[in-house]
């Protein structure tokens, strides 16, 4: 039988519908791979018996005519979104044991569309984080190695698990979520393809927060077509989520392939510092080559306070984080050390159930917060958010997409940028923008760098315009033919 989990859902249903395979043997094979890929620490939980359960009742339903859009497709949960009965840790000690009592809109209507949860992904803890190296469970580890070394690369994060399974093979698509980049910088260093998108789209409901008015899940797959199927289905309004929006979802898969003809697309100077990588610089260049080959302008732009953004959201989402943790006490959720007093219940139980990551941010948070700092930091950081707002306004004024690299470096070495929080914060220089925006983004692996590693570049759209991206996405995967491992 030949390789099922090198193909795409694409290719993988036309299988499926014509009976030449079943989902059990997809199944069959992921699980497979799974345990082969052990070693990557992608998933912190496996759910394979159950998932082969759901093949059996997958097939039926093939059998009988009734496939959903999604019948048989494999997926894998970042283990910040809750499923009923499946441990969700948040890659946190505090969550270790807990089992929630009910499942993550996102997550439930994709296993309504027919898809099948595998297991449980690996995250940065609470998703705080560029690597995954602050996961209570160790990190994930990039199924891409340097040419000719052996040596553990990181996936990046936080969704690096859920990243690193759909590059590794051992799962064929994943949702991630993304708060300042989480779930495009992994997927640029991973070579999958990644979609941020508009806040408010696909519902919060059952994701563990992180920072509310920031995150958004979305999927990580390996072609744009599955990206655009599963986000198809994950979207929509929830009036469990009061920031859900409410919209008609159209069919993303109508765009694809559409011609960009006569499009236009901003170059934002920003984000070509004198320092920037050269190798990112040249394939950044290489594509802007394949959209003027394909019919569509490309316009030199401004998004002058995109200096300000990092340092903004480096306030505002350790604002939220603070607020949002402080119901991990002890005596509601999870890990529970027993204390004198209940000061000091909560106390020790914060202290043992967090990472030093953690920490950083609830302190960060509740400094910028506190009284006589809130209008220095908080307040100030909120007008940035809305300058950094308003520069996008003004260049969709003049430009359809804009079209930008998706990190300033490849995948770094298991250890590196550890010691310094803010050498790692600098990971999501490029992306933050977009989540203080509200934006939709979506990252697509474009090229190998010359020690063999990928290199993704992102585009960033208008609210709503996630047909668009897929648009445009698709045109840079048909020029670009990428190939990812087992390709
Ligand atoms: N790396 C960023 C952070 O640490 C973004 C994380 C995310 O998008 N969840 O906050």
């Amino acid at each position: 039988m030949t390789d099922l989990v090198a193909l795409s859902y694409g290719a993988l249903r036309q299988k499926l519908l014509s009976k030449s395979v079943t989902v059990q043997d997809v199944v069959t094979q992921y699980v497979r791979r799974m345990a082969q890929t052990q070693p990557l620490n992608a998933f912190v939980t496996e759910y394979t018996d159950q998932a082969l359960n759901q093949a059996a009742e997958a097939d039926r339903r093939i059998q009988s005519g009734t496939a959903r859009p999604l019948e048989g497709f494999p997926l894998a949960v970042k283990d910040n979104c809750c499923v009923e009965g499946m441990r969700t840790t948040a890659s946190s000690k505090i969550l270790e044991n807990f089992i929630p009592p009910y499942t993550a809109t996102v997550v439930k209507r994709l296993q309504d569309a027919g898809a099948i949860v595998l297991g449980k992904t690996n995250l940065d803890e609470f998703a705080m984080g560029s690597s995954t190296i602050t996961s209570h469970f160790g990190p994930s580890i990039n199924p891409w190695k340097i040419k000719g070394d052996t040596a553990d690369l990181i996936p990046g994060g936080s969704s690096g698990g859920s990243s690193a399974c759909v590059a590794g093979l051992s799962s064929l698509g994943a949702l991630g979520t993304d708060t300042g980049g989480s779930i495009r910088q992994p997927a640029a260093l991973c070579g999958v393809v990644g979609m941020k998108p508009t806040y408010g789209l696909c519902s919060r409901y059952g994701i563990i927060a992180f920072a509310s008015s920031l995150d958004q899940a979305g999927p990580i797959t390996r072609t744009v077509e599955d990206a655009s199927l599963v986000l198809r289905e994950m979207a929509g309004h929830d009036p469990k989520d009061s920031t859900s929006l409410v919209y008609t979802v159209p069919d993303y898969t109508k765009a694809l392939g559409q011609s960009i003809k006569g499009m236009k697309v901003g170059i934002p100077k920003e984000y070509r510092p004198a320092g920037l990588n050269a190798e990112i610089a040249a394939w950044w260049d290489k594509t802007i080559q394949w959209m003027k080959d394909a019919g569509a302008e490309i316009l030199d732009i401004s998004l002058p306070h995109t200096k300000y953004a990092l340092p903004a959201y480096y306030i505002i989402a350790p604002a939220e984080a603070s607020s949002n943790l402080a119901r991990y006490d002890g005596v509601r959720y999870g890990l529970r050390v027993p204390g004198g007093s209940l000061d000091d219940l909560y106390a020790k139980t914060r202290t043992e159930g967090f990472g030093d990551e953690v920490k950083r941010r609830i302190l960060i948070g509740t400094y910028v917060l506190s009284s006589g700092k809130y209008e220095d930091y908080y307040l100030r950081a909120q007008r940035v958010r809305q300058r950094v707002t308003d520069d996008f306004t003004q260049a969709y004024k003049k430009v359809d997409v804009i079209l930008a690299p998706t990190t300033a470096n490849t995948a770094f070495k298991v250890g590196e940028n550890i010691t310094d929080p803010l050498a790692m914060y600098l990971q999501d220089v490029f992306t933050v923008s977009t989540n203080l925006a509200g934006l939709p983004a979506i990252s697509v692996p474009v090229g190998l760098s010359n020690e063999g590693l990928p290199i993704g570049m992102q585009f960033i759209g208008p609210a709503l315009q996630e047909e668009r991206l897929f648009q445009f996405a698709s045109v840079v995967e048909q020029a670009a033919q990428f190939k990812g491992i087992g390709q």
